[in-house]
């Protein structure tokens, strides 16, 4: 059985252990050790990560009860090490201590909400972008707020975490939460007067080394809400971001940096009205084209402004002008979207014909086709005038 030494003090960064089994599975070597201060992977967080002799331990994952240590299973590492052999390990401190944080944010935070609206955390999530909590309750932007500032306040006390194993008797006494039956001995970890939690994982040893939690988003998640928040440093990191992002909106728009939203508000609508300017536009300007388009025998018309509906609205207009039919075009570089449309004949065996000189396809009835053709203008234009087609 393995000396579990974060669970008595989860500052060790160094220490030596000895290997008491190994074997070698896939591309890893799988190693257990007499102690070690490598958290393996559980309760939602993901294992430490480090050295173990020669090699980068990868994962740590509790195996049937037993701790194992992943490296990689190569010819030197299985060379290196032997059962029996004394060997050092070093966790990664920046990982943990930044996993601490985290984690004992989270505690902080499912404590507050849960002696303030009495929801339980019923998912916990600890990655290496974000960490989220599930709620079995809806809470609003204000309690959002309220408990923001709430969990905050518990980490400025700078209060000292406990962490203790009670006998069963205390443990009938103590009021704590827990997400699951716990087989054995319990491990508790205690955020004076804010929480009680069963919990196997590193802590911080003072409330203050949290530095910050940060409520990133919410939403509605199974009926309750889920919860993405960032503590210490990983939270001033997504701080400065955004705040370097809000500083170029603000160069970008002019605007004071407190005010960039009614900015993009007033750009937003702005675009919004030439946008409608633009419509008006184009339908005169198509208006004035299409008064110039003379009677013909078959009218063909290429033209990019054509855009969606436009197309088929455009060719409806001139059918009258046409003795068999009109077909207009719309697209740019060999690339065409057409509508065929004719009230004197059945347009639909001169569209076939096009679709076949131009690898084109569509369909479509009641005197109007819709399809698509490769081919240059010249081209086209000339295969629908020929007397052939
Ligand atoms: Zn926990």
């Amino acid at each position: 059985m393995t000396e579990k030494l974060f669970d008595i003090d989860s500052y060790i960064k160094e220490f030596t252990c000895k290997v008491i089994s190994l074997y070698t599975k896939d591309d890893k070597l799988y190693i257990e050790t007499d102690r070690t201060a490598f958290f393996p992977e559980g309760g939602g967080q993901t294992s430490d990560i480090g050295k173990l002799g020669c090699a980068n331990v990868e994962n740590v994952q509790n195996i049937d009860g037993k701790i194992y240590h992943f490296v990689e299973n190569s010819e030197e590492n299985v060379k290196f090490f032997t059962i029996g052999k004394e060997i050092k390990g070093e966790i990664c401190w920046k990982k943990r201590f930044s996993d601490m944080q985290q984690h004992s944010g989270e505690h902080i935070f499912s404590g507050i909400v849960h002696s303030l609206f009495g929801y339980d955390n019923v998912g916990f999530h600890l990655g290496s972008e974000t960490v989220t909590l599930d709620f079995n309750g809806v809470l609003t932007k204000e309690d959002m707020c309220k408990v923001e500032l709430l969990v905050n306040k518990a980490v400025w006390a700078n209060s000292e975490v406990k962490v203790f194993f009670p006998s069963d008797e205390e443990l009938a006494l103590i009021d704590y939460r827990s997400k699951k039956e716990i087989d054995g001995q319990v491990r508790l970890v205690e955020f004076p007067g804010v929480d009680i939690c069963a919990c196997c994982a590193p802590h911080v040893k003072n409330t203050g080394e949290i530095g910050i939690i940060q409520v990133v988003s919410f939403e509605k998640y199974k009926g309750g809400t889920r919860v993405s928040i960032l503590c210490g440093e990983r939270a001033l990191a997504d701080i400065r971001h955004k705040l370097d992002e809000n500083h170029s909106v603000s160069v970008l728009m002019s605007a004071k940096e407190k005010e960039t939203a009614q900015a993009v508000e007033r750009i937003k609508k702005e675009k919004e009205s030439l946008d409608y300017e633009i419509v008006g536009l184009k339908k005169e300007i198509l208006s004035l084209k299409l008064a110039s388009i003379k009677a013909d025998k078959r009218i063909i018309i290429f033209d990019s402004s054509l855009e969606g509906k436009m197309l088929q609205d455009y060719a409806l207009s001139l059918m009258e002008r046409a003795e068999e039919f009109v077909c207009c075009f719309c697209g740019e570089k060999g690339q065409y979207r057409y509508c065929m449309v004719s009230d004197k004949l059945d347009p639909l065996p001169y569209a076939k014909a096009l679709n076949e000189a131009f690898t084109g396809k569509g369909g479509g009835r009641n005197g109007i086709v819709q399809g698509t053709v490769s081919g240059e203008e010249d081209e086209i234009r000339e295969f629908l005038t020929s007397p052939s087609v």
